[in-house]
Formats: C-alpha cells, structure tokens, sequence
C-alpha cells in the first residue's frame, strides 16, 4: 500500500491521482517520496497504547470516583492516554490506520479524563 505525500492518505501502489485530494503522484518531489515515512511496527503499537490507555480511562472514569485510588489511577491513564497518543500523531503524519488509532486514542482520553473529573466533583465538592 501506497501513501499519498500530499495528504497521507492510503491508495494503490499504481495509482496516478490520489482519491482524496487528487494530487498527480508524479507531482511529488523525489527526494519527498524517498523520505515518506511508512508505518512502522513500533509506532503502530505506540497509537495501540494510547488507545488502549482512552479505553481504560473512559471505562474506569465514570466508577472513579468512588475511590481516591481509583481517581488517581483514571487521572493517570488518561494523562498517559493523552501524552502516547499525541507521540503516537506527531509521528505518524502519513500513515493510515496508526493515526486513526491515534486519534480515537486521543477522544477517548480527554473525554475519559474529563468525565473522571466530573464525577468526582460533582460526589465530592
Ligand atoms: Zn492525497
């Protein structure tokens, strides 16, 4: 699977327009396709992090604030979520499925953090 260099959308490797924003592949500057970054193992697995991490937080956020501990370990995740996420975005600018995980991982963190913080204020102050 190719990646298009203006938009890093995916498309076929013999594909001459990109679907998405229809740039002409042959467009591209040489030395900016040589330097395309491709998804790696490694990054994939950091935006599998950061959505896990959303999904702990956003599953443990609204039963949080029942235990300080609890608090503080949804607080924590959804820090984490949030920091391994955003890694994970800024270094995978042309992939495919590693930024949507990337993404998700994101929404589901902040909106955990958010909904953990909530809960516990509204319990407790
Ligand atoms: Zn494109």
């Amino acid at each position: 699977m190719a990646f298009c260099t203006n938009c890093g959308s995916e498309m076929p490797e013999d594909a001459v327009f990109c679907s998405n924003c229809g740039k002409a592949v042959n467009d591209a500057p040489k030395e900016n396709a040589a330097t395309t970054i491709q998804p790696q193992a490694g990054e994939k697995n950091t935006a599998l992090t950061g959505l896990v991490l959303g999904i702990v937080t956003i599953i443990v956020g609204p039963f949080a604030a029942a235990y300080v501990f609890t608090v503080f370990v949804s607080v924590m995740t959804g820090i984490a979520g949030i920091i391994v996420s955003a890694a994970a975005l800024s270094r995978n600018k042309k992939a495919g499925q590693p930024i949507r995980m990337a993404i998700w991982g994101l929404i589901l963190s902040i909106i955990g953090l958010v909904l953990t913080i909530y809960v516990f204020i509204s319990m407790y102050l």
